[in-house]
């Protein structure tokens, strides 16, 4: 997808502080972390928001979570936070589906 910053960073058009990366995935650093850890979780087929999943989508967003728990166990974090946020309202800026992996003290709900 055309200007789609997450987009950019999983071709690799953009820099970005990778932690991991498989054929569907790719995990780097929030460049403005909100917790001592912060990953985003990014497919990278551009899905607009869960509001855009289809069924066909239903293996990668296992393996999101999945790629996620790996990352969480590797880090040692002794319990993390992660969240999806959909929509303005929800509080996504970056209209490509990520999942924000937080930890490394206690994280609070909104
Ligand atoms: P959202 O609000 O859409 O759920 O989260 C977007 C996240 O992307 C924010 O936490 C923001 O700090 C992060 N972000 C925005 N631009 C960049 C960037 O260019 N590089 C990286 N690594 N993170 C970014
Ligand atoms: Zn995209």
């Amino acid at each position: 997808m055309e200007n789609c910053l997450f987009c950019k960073i999983t071709k690799k058009e953009l820099p970005a502080e990778t932690i991991y990366e498989d054929k569907n995935i790719l995990v780097f650093k929030d460049i403005h972390p909100k917790a001592p850890v912060h990953f985003l979780v990014v497919p990278k087929k551009h899905i607009e928001s869960i509001n855009y999943l289809e069924p066909i989508d239903k293996e990668l967003m296992g393996e999101l979570l999945l790629v996620a728990k790996k990352i969480a166990q590797d880090k040692k974090l002794k319990g993390y936070k992660l969240v999806i946020n959909t929509g303005r309202e929800g509080g996504q800026l970056i209209d490509h589906l990520h999942i924000h992996l937080l930890g490394g003290k206690p994280i609070q709900m909104p």
